[in-house]
């Protein structure tokens, strides 16, 4: 569920009419609902109440959707972050989030940023390799600190989706294998300046089947009990993120409750602390990318685009992951408009550049303001000044306000990123 809708004949997001925002603020623009984004983190947070020891630690995946207010929300809910970078942990300390509920994931963290990490004092440290392994104790020793760490396993599933989003084939560049596991667990316990608290996987993105989560859970249990028969302590099992969301014909996603009751199935008597790393199932459907039309272009061999002011340096998926949005018009189609058959395209040069082919929207010209839905996770959390198109601007809604939470800068704040070299200057 989330808080955008037809109200009198026009698409609202809670109390404010998106034409409101798309007219004040300019277009393209993305637009974040507080409310859903609260409630996505509370249906996730409530669905897992009371499984394994302690509370579960909901580490909210940074990089869907890393803008401060949006990260500011989710901690005034009691989120935590999963970070992968020295950057997403500044801007979760940045927003409030407390480095105890702190994640800090990724494969190559450098010397740098490990070091940024263990004075922070974040909670885990996910170890992906034994090189990893090896510079954090250095690191951590060298800063007369102790760091609790998670290794993270690919426990060779096919987590089915698109293969530029699945981690957990041990083709993939994520984690260690079950055997690894073992031998660096072991290692890590001997090492006086690592706290081994712990494993941790995450098998891919945009998951809609729970039967391979259950295969990697199951095994990742397994892990933990192995590891316990070799005498080892483990005290928090971190199954990642991953749950899909509903996009432009794509399977259904589970509900968040089907799959606790699966993780309280596959997890039940085992002594452990969950932890999750959700990032697009909080974040997706809590925003919109709004665009207008520049023009309709119909070739004379038949195609017919519609040119949006939004391109893929705004919104990436399509381009990147063959990922589909739905397309909403600004304004409520009535009834009775036939559909027009458009391919979607934006104005990047690039043939790459197209959100979608053949698609039935209601007929559309130059000025009308649409939405793309579900863009509110790595949409513009992914954009780029590619062909030098001003970073897209961001808009946070809250009941009957709105505030940009991110401007748009202007085309001299653009150049003036960019000091000449001296020798250049006239
Ligand atoms: C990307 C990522 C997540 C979040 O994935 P979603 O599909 O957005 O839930 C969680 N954990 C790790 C380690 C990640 O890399």
């Amino acid at each position: 569920m989330d808080h955008f809708d037809y109200r009198d004949g026009e698409l609202w997001c809670e109390g404010v009419a998106l034409s409101a925002i798309a007219k004040a603020v300019g277009t393209p623009v993305y637009v974040y609902s507080s409310a859903t984004l609260e409630r996505h983190f509370n249906v996730f947070q409530d669905a897992f109440k009371g499984l394994g020891v302690g509370e579960p630690l909901v580490a909210y995946a940074v990089k869907a959707n890393s803008n401060l207010s949006v990260l500011s929300t989710l901690a005034a809910q009691g989120a935590g972050a999963d970070t992968v970078s020295e950057g997403e942990v500044r801007r979760a300390l940045a927003a409030g989030i407390p480095p105890s509920r702190i994640v800090f994931s990724g494969v190559g963290k450098t010397a740098a940023e490990l070091a940024f990490a263990v004075q922070t004092g974040v909670c885990e440290i996910n170890v992906e390799s034994e090189p990893e392994l090896d510079l954090l104790a250095e690191v951590a020793a060298r800063l007369g600190k102790r760091q609790a760490i998670a290794i993270r396993v690919n426990p060779d599933v096919s987590a089915g989706g698109h293969a530029k989003i699945a981690t957990g084939k041990s083709e993939n560049k994520f984690g260690v294998s079950f055997a690894e596991a073992l031998r660096l667990y072991a290692k890590a316990e001997s090492l006086p300046s690592i706290h081994a608290a712990g494993v941790a996987c995450h098998i891919g993105s945009q998951i809609t089947d729970l039967t391979p989560m259950r295969e990697a859970f199951a095994k990742m249990r397994g892990l933990v009990e192995n590891l316990r028969q070799h005498g080892h302590r483990v005290e928090r099992l971190d199954l990642g993120g991953g749950l899909g969301v509903p996009y432009f014909n794509q399977p259904t996603p589970p509900a968040p409750d089907a799959f606790a009751a699966m993780v309280a199935e596959v997890t039940q008597g085992l002594d452990v602390q969950l932890a999750f790393e959700p990032g697009r199932m909080i974040a997706a459907n809590a925003g919109v990318l709004i665009s207008e039309v520049i023009h309709v272009h119909e070739r004379p061999e038949g195609r017919r685009f519609l040119v949006l002011d939004a391109g893929m340096n705004d919104l990436i998926r399509p381009a990147m992951y063959d990922a589909y949005h739905a397309i909403s018009p600004l304004k409520e189609p009535t009834g009775d408009a036939s559909l027009v058959t458009y391919d979607v395209v934006g104005p990047v040069c690039e043939t790459g550049d197209t959100f979608t082919r053949d698609r039935d929207l209601p007929p559309l010209g130059s000025g009308d303001l649409v939405a793309f839905l579900s863009a509110g996770a790595y949409g513009a959390a992914m954009s780029s000044e590619y062909n030098s198109r001003p970073l897209v601007p961001e808009v946070l809604v809250k009941g009957d306000d709105y505030a940009v939470i991110r401007p748009r800068p202007s085309y001299d704040e653009m150049l003036a990123r960019e000091p000449m070299a001296p020798w250049l200057k006239a």
